[in-house]
This record gives structure tokens, sequence and C-alpha cells, in this order.
């Protein structure tokens, strides 16, 4: 689970203006946009469960003669979504998964806050 930023200009319906707005990604999905003048947010609904859950199916589950099979049948995201290192290493995978559910906890408790 990723968590990253960037910054471009948008139109702002509120500002009624192109403004400088901060786009939120969480695994390459927009999350939300905020408009850096006057704060106004748009949020996407993204389902972080899901995310996760995805996420750690297609890194723990996945065996590698499951990969070379979904990778013959071609089904290209799932190249994307797959670093093959972590399998190899299971210390790296359980960290990762830690660290993952801490974005996790810390969107949800997020989305709490804004209710
Ligand atoms: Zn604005």
């Amino acid at each position: 689970m990723k968590r990253s930023e960037m910054e471009t200009e948008l139109f702002c319906t509120q500002c009624m203006d192109h403004t400088l707005h901060q786009i939120s990604y969480l695994n390459e999905k927009i999350s939300k946009i905020e408009c850096e003048q006057c704060h106004h947010v748009v949020k996407l609904r993204l389902d972080v469960k899901k995310e996760f859950l995805k996420e750690s199916y297609y890194k723990a589950v996945s065996k590698p003669g499951q990969i070379r099979r979904e990778l013959k049948e071609g089904k290209g995201d799932f190249l994307i979504h797959f670093p093959a290192r972590v399998v190899t290493k299971p210390y790296r995978l359980v960290k990762y998964l830690n660290e993952s559910w801490k974005v996790v906890k810390a969107s949800r408790t997020e989305q709490d806050q804004k209710k």
C-alpha cells in the first residue's frame, strides 16, 4: 500500500478559477483532490480495505506457478502489482504488509474524523 501526492493546476468549482490542487494517491489510484487556495476537498470513494486485501492476495497467496500461468494468460495488471522479490523474502512481506496496514488504519482514522 503506497500513498503519494502530486500537485497540478485544475479548475476549482469553489474559486471559479484554475488553482493549484493537491492530488493524493493510494496505490496509483486517486483518493483525494484538494484545492490549495480554498481547501475544497473532492474525495473519491476508494475502498481502502478492499485495495489492501486485493494487494495482500497478490503478494501472499500467489505461488510462482500461478504467476507464470497468470502471465501466460496475459493478465497485464498482475505484473504491475506484483514485485516478485517479496515472495522469496517472507520477512520483507510481513514488514510490507505491516506498513500497508498502517496506511489503511491512518486513512480510516482520517475518514472518521471528517464525518
Ligand atoms: Zn478552490
